[in-house]
Order: C-alpha cells, then structure tokens, then sequence
C-alpha cells in the first residue's frame, strides 16, 4: 500500500503544491510528483518571484535617482551592482524553495522527484529526467494535472544566447546595452521596466495596434504614454519577417513589415520573446490513456475541471484561459474540493485580476469598456485621476486613474480598471465589490481611509452614480 494514493498532483507550481496542501489538509492521502528538485513551477523559479524581484530592485534605483532628491534626499554616488541583485533574486527564490519543501512535510505529503508519465487511468510512472527510465511506478483514485507551461518561440527559432525567454532574461549575467522585446504583454512590459530602469535601451515591437490588447484600452493608452516617457521605444502594427544573429558583432537584427508593406530592421544585443506560452505534456503520457487536448495542446476539462477521464483533473496554465499563478490556485482548490465531494462554487473567470508591475502599476478586474459595448449594454463610466488625491501627491506618484464601468439602470459594477502607485493590492477592493455585486452607490458610502489610493474608488464611484465627485 505504500505506493497508493487517494491523490496524486503532477507538477508542483502554484496550482499544483496547494492542491497538494489543500487535499491533505482535508484528509487525502497525498503525493505530488516534480521533474524539477526544486518546487514551486514557474511562478517561483522562473516567473512572479524573480522577477517581482528584480521589478523591486530595479524600481528602488529607478526612485532612488530620479524621484528621491524632490524629498531632499541625495547621494554622492549612486550606484548598482547587478550581479548583487542577482544574488537577492535567487536567494528569495531559494528561500521560498525551502518553505513550499518544508509545507509539503508538514501536510504529510509525499515527494517524488521525476517526471510523471500516465501508465493507465490509475497509476503513474515516476521517470528519470534524463534516461525517462522508470524509477517508481505509483496508483492513484484521483489526478490532478497541473504540468504547466513554457514560453512559446517562433517555429524555426530556438532559445539560446541571445534570442532569450523570460526564463534567461531573469538569469542574465549582464545588463543588456540595447534590448529588443518581440511581444508588448505583461511579461515584455515587465521585464522591459526592469532593464530600461537599468539603463538598457528598449524597443517593444508588437503585432497588434495596442500593447496589452486583451485589456481596458485606456490602460493601453496611458501605460504606453508612461513608458514612453521613460524612454522606451514601443512600436506596433508590425510583424516580424525575420530574426538574425550576428554572432562575431554580438548583435541581432529584427526585422520587421508594417501593414503598409514598409520593411524596418532594430538592432540590439538581446531580443527577448515574449509572445505568450505553451502547455507543456511533454513525458506526460496523455497519449496513453487517451485524454483529450485542443490543437494547441492545451487539456480539455468540462465545468468541474476534469478530463475526458473522470478521475484525472487539470488545472492551471495546461488548460489555458489566464496563465496566472492565482488562476493556477483557485482551480487547484475547485478541483479537490470537487474530488471530496464537495460542492464549490463554480469559479468566475470574469473576476480574475490581472496585473502587471510597471511603475505605477496596472490592474484590472471584470469587463472591459470595449466588451461592455460589444454586448450592447448601456454603461457609465467614472474616471477618477490620481493626480487629484493628497496620497498621489505625498508619495509623488501622481500617474495614472481609476475607471470604473457600472450598468446604467442597475449601477452593478461591470470592471475595474486603474493605473496608479500601488494598484496590485489595490484591485481587491474592486474584485470583493465584484465578487459581491456591489453597486457603485455601495463603494460611495463606504468609508474609505484618508489620505490612500483606494479614496479613488470612492470618488469613481460617485461619478459613476451622480456624475460628479468631490475632489473633481
Ligand atoms: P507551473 O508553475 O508552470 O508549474 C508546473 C510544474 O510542473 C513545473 O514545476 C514543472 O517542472 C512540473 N512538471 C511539468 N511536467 C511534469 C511531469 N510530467 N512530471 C512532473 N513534473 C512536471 N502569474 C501571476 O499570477 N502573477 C505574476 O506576477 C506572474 N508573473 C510572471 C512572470 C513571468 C516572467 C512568467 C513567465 C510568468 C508569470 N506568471 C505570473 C504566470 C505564472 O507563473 C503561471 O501562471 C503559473 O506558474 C502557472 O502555475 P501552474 O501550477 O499551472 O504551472
């Protein structure tokens, strides 16, 4: 019996590790299969850890050369030392490497390093990462899928030296001089801030007509309004016609068509592509026991995130939807709270915050105005600007505005959309009155703390139901 588990989760990033936790916690007998020694997936090795490092440090120069003499505070010789920062980075990670091993013991979950490969509907075999040789073969009631994803690159292109992932440009040993980002989302956005913060030059190329599309375009607009002021050159409506590595000149040339057929080329000595991710099953044996994926590789679940194989579950980044580590989670709690027979509330897709750490940062919840007109919904929209608050004017952060959509006749909050110093933690508020179905009228009498960012959302939501505020 030593061998049999109620549950074994495969993969051990967010959503895996804390489907783990949550089952044990509710009385499963738990494994938790990882090719990697270190757990924690992408969002710790090699994703929202590192690089909400490297954001911090990056940003604390950035304030430190430019901001902090308004404060009268001055230094003699400002300075920083990358390969130091580098160093911080990793030892937070492995830091929290060390508290998810020791969560795992203590929840009584069982570890297998290896690669999981299906051998029927019930068992597993755990494989040797190089020889895929079998090392343990393991029985299951449940599974829970939860391998992940990689970054995506151009067919015919391979990630190397210089045309780098997110993966190497959060490991890079020196700060690029010129650095090209092929892709202008949250990752390019981000990791684009932290080396032109660092004195690279960058140039974000994207195919669409807007940096991150899938959000409000007013964010859009003021973000690239914002990061253009900071010098980065972002160019859109261009796709890329070829990619060349000069290896003698360390340079790579980027060629690029607009839609009107004019041929351009950047150069630069790196060129981070950041065009989305992939579901990875490779090793994973899906083939064996027939579970179904869409054509991008992606797991097919129903409502109740379960495979065309009842018992086998998948959750996280494999089956698509919004690759963020708290989406990851969410459907990891869902899906063992679904095994023990539970009846969890569906999870709501459209309430999921996205987030993305420029400075000031940016933060969105619900629909966006775009979406709300496509459904031919009659709105108002309330624009509170930062600028307007004592708190934007104290921290000299006076960028950016909070939007909020309601419904005319209903006043229900449809989306949520800000721009501004500390709109990560910000957003809460939106997704709880969301989440609650709160109206405008409801935020607008709920005492918010003076002098903070949030008095934005008041004074939003009193433009969204009288059409005026107080401070405006
Ligand atoms: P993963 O975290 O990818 O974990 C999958 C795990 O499965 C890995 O450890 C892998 O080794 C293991 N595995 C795969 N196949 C097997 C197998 N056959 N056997 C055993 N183990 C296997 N999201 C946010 O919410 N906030 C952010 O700020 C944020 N920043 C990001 C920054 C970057 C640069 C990147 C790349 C991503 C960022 N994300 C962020 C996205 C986030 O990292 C992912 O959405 C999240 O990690 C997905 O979790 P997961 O559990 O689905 O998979």
């Amino acid at each position: 019996m030593n061998n049999v588990y109620d549950l074994v989760v495969i993969g051990s990033g967010p959503g895996g590790y804390i489907s783990a936790i949550r089952a044990s916690q509710l009385g499963l007998r738990t494994a938790i299969v990882e090719k990697y020694q270190e757990l924690g997936g992408t969002c710790l090795n090699v994703g929202c850890i590192p690089s909400k490092s490297l954001l911090d440090s990056s940003k604390y120069f950035f304030l430190a050369k430019n901001h902090y003499s308004s404060h009268g505070i001055f230094f003699e010789k400002l300075f920083f030392d990358f390969k130091k920062m580098m160093n911080r980075k990793n030892d937070i990670v492995k830091n929290i490497n060390r508290g998810i091993k020791f969560l795992m013991k203590k929840n009584k979950i069982i570890l297998y390093q290896g690669i999981g490969s299906f051998k029927t509907v019930n068992s597993l075999s755990v494989k040797e990462i190089k020889s895929l040789k079998e090392k343990q073969e393991i029985k299951f009631k449940y599974c829970i899928i939860s391998t992940g994803s990689i970054p995506s690159c151009f067919p015919n292109l391979n990630f190397g030296n210089q045309i780098i992932s997110s993966t190497e440009a959060l490991s890079l040993n020196e700060v690029p001089n010129k650095l090209i980002i092929i892709g202008g989302g949250i990752i390019g956005l981000e990791l684009g801030s932290i080396f032109n913060r660092l004195g690279s030059q960058i140039t974000i190329i994207e195919v669409m007509d807007k940096i991150i599309s899938n959000m409000d375009d007013s964010l859009s607009q003021e973000i690239r309004k914002i990061l253009e002021k900071s010098s980065i050159q972002i160019e859109t409506s261009l796709s890329i016609t070829n990619i060349l590595v000069e290896k003698n000149k360390k340079e790579i040339s980027v060629f690029v068509k607009s839609k009107n057929e004019k041929e351009m080329k950047f150069t630069g000595d790196y060129c981070l592509l950041s065009i989305g991710r992939t579901p990875y099953t490779k090793n994973l044996g899906l083939e064996n026991i027939g579970i179904h994926q869409d054509q991008k590789g992606f797991i097919l679940v129903n409502d109740s995130l379960q495979s065309n194989i009842k018992n086998i579950y998948a959750i996280g980044d494999v089956i698509g939807g919004k690759m963020l580590a708290h989406k990851a989670e969410e459907e990891g709690l869902y899906a063992v709270e679904h095994i023990i027979g539970q009846k969890p509330n569906k999870l709501n897709y459209d309430l999921i915050p996205s987030v993305i750490y420029t400075y000031p940062e940016v933060a969105s919840v619900g629909r966006t105005e775009n979406e709300i007109k496509k459904e031919k919904m009659e709105y108002n929209v309330g624009t509170f600007p930062m600028k307007v608050l004592g708190r934007a004017h104290t921290s000299g952060c006076t960028e950016g505005f909070l939007k909020m959509i309601t419904h005319k006749k209903t006043d229900e909050i449809l989306g949520v959309h800000i721009i501004g110093d500390h709109a990560a933690d910000m957003i809460m508020e939106a997704s709880i009155a969301m989440e609650f179905r709160s109206s405008s009228e409801d935020i607008y009498r709920i005492c918010h703390p003076h002098p903070t960012f949030s008095e934005s959302f008041k004074e939003a939501a009193l433009l969204n139901f009288e059409n005026r505020s107080i401070h405006m």
